[in-house]
């Protein structure tokens, strides 16, 4: 029996959302709470007609912590699931704190002035969870999150140390549109027009941003160019596995994209400090994500595949020396949305937000305190993954990354 309270009402929401009641026998009772409760109540309809499940709705501000706290007390949650955006995290750790109830998230707190993408923010609540006898889990959706698991599976089974590390993160899907963006406009203009950075020998090296660009052939999807960035599970995995000598994070994008986004910055409007306008302040970024489409309705028009993985090269766990290998998943949109009404961006977040609270709630991870992804046992997360829409495959390839 376990009673889970979800926050948020955006795509990653809804696909984790259907999810937990497609597996009513682990979530027996979901409640769902947003700052605008008719997006609820809507995942709740379309959730009540693929899965017969009844889904209980409420209106929110997260980052109101009294709110939440009353909030919690009265719904009686074993995990409260923070699937709003990253500034409500520490607000709702907190509350979590102050009601007594574990917590899980998908993406690492964000200052609103200023694009950080660091978890040092959360990991100075360790402390505090751990005296509560509390379970906090940070970043469990695909990048970060699956990716982490991918890596520490390969470190699990067929290597004793990871050298050099790539995540790749293709998104193959045409949404037909000019220009959008596959999950909130803000955060992610926020991390693609930040500073790249990588992980080489010890620190972290910044470079500009879209600087460095490969070209890649994903399988399902064909040759992309991906461009090398910073991503918030570079800091998590270089803590956990200190003798990684490189570490990158390559995503590909479009030359539509990149054009538009290009001329977006030279104007001005994806700055994130307030600008003066008629009298009121605005924040030029925000304004922008108002008016482009919204991740959730593209769903229907958007057609293709995601492909994401990591290549990891070290030290073979058998002791046959040097070894490479690429560990991926490919995720149909089509797929995605017949599923759950929702584009693959949002599914392959939604559903590894559903296995984490899987995780947490049968006990299978737990702990007191605040952990990543790669602190806990890969295997039950694999499992579930291929259980529940995100097949994964694993193959050698003949040596090291050339890029
Ligand atoms: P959306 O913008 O579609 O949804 C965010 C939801 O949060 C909206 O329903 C919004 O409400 C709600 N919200 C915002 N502020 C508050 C608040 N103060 N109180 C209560 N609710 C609030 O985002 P996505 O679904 O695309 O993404 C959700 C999260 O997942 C984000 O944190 C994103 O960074 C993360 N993510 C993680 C990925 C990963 O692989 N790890 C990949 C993709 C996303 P309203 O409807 O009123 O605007």
């Amino acid at each position: 029996m376990s009673t889970v309270l979800v926050i948020g009402a955006g795509g990653v929401s809804s696909v984790c959302v259907h999810k937990m009641a497609f597996n009513s026998d682990i979530f027996t009772s979901i409640h769902l709470a947003s700052r605008t409760k008719s997006k609820c109540d809507a995942i709740a309809a379309s959730v009540k007609d693929r899965a017969g499940v009844d889904v209980a709705t409420y209106e929110i501000d997260a980052e109101e912590v009294p709110a939440m706290v009353n909030l919690i007390r009265k719904v009686q949650p074993s995990l409260v699931v923070n699937l709003a955006l990253p500034y409500q995290d520490l607000p709702i750790m907190d509350a979590c704190l102050e009601a007594g109830v574990d917590y899980l998230d998908t993406a690492n707190y964000e200052p609103k002035d200023e694009a950080k993408f660091e978890y040092k923010w959360q990991w100075v609540y360790h402390d505090r969870f751990k005296d509560a006898g509390l379970m906090a889990l940070l970043g469990s959706g695909f990048d970060p999150g699956v990716t982490s698991v991918f890596t520490m599976w390969l470190k699990k089974h067929k290597l004793k140390t990871i050298r050099q590390l790539d995540i790749l993160d293709c998104n193959g899907g045409d949404h037909g549109q000019a220009f959008a963006t596959n999950f909130n406009p803000e955060i992610n203009i926020r991390e693609v027009t930040a500073p790249a950075r990588h992980w080489e020998n010890g620190e972290f090296v910044e470079t500009p941003a879209m600087g460095k660009k490969i070209t890649f052939d994903f399988e399902g999807v064909g040759e992309k160019n991906a461009y090398m960035m910073y991503h918030e599970e570079l800091e998590s995995l270089a803590k956990f596995n200190p003798e990684l000598e490189r570490a990158r994070f390559w995503m590909t994008f479009g030359d539509e994209y990149i054009k538009h986004l290009t001329v977006l910055q030279n104007v001005g409007m994806t700055r994130i400090d307030p600008i003066k306008y008629k009298g009121r302040e605005i924040i030029p970024l925000q304004f922008l994500a108002a008016v482009l489409p919204k991740p959730e309705t593209l769903g229907e028009t958007t057609k293709g595949n995601t492909n994401i993985g990591v290549i990891a090269t070290g030290e073979a766990l058998d002791g046959s020396g040097e070894k490479t290998f690429y560990i991926n998943n490919i995720c149909s949109h089509e797929a995605a949305y017949e599923e759950t009404g929702n584009q693959a961006v949002s599914y392959t977040t939604g559903v590894p937000a559903m296995i984490g609270s899987a995780m947490m709630v049968t006990g299978k991870w737990k702990g007191d305190g605040v952990f990543n992804m790669e602190e806990m046992d890969p295997d039950p997360f694999m499992e579930m993954l291929n259980e529940h829409g995100l097949p994964w495959q694993v193959k050698e390839l003949d040596g090291p990354v050339d890029f």
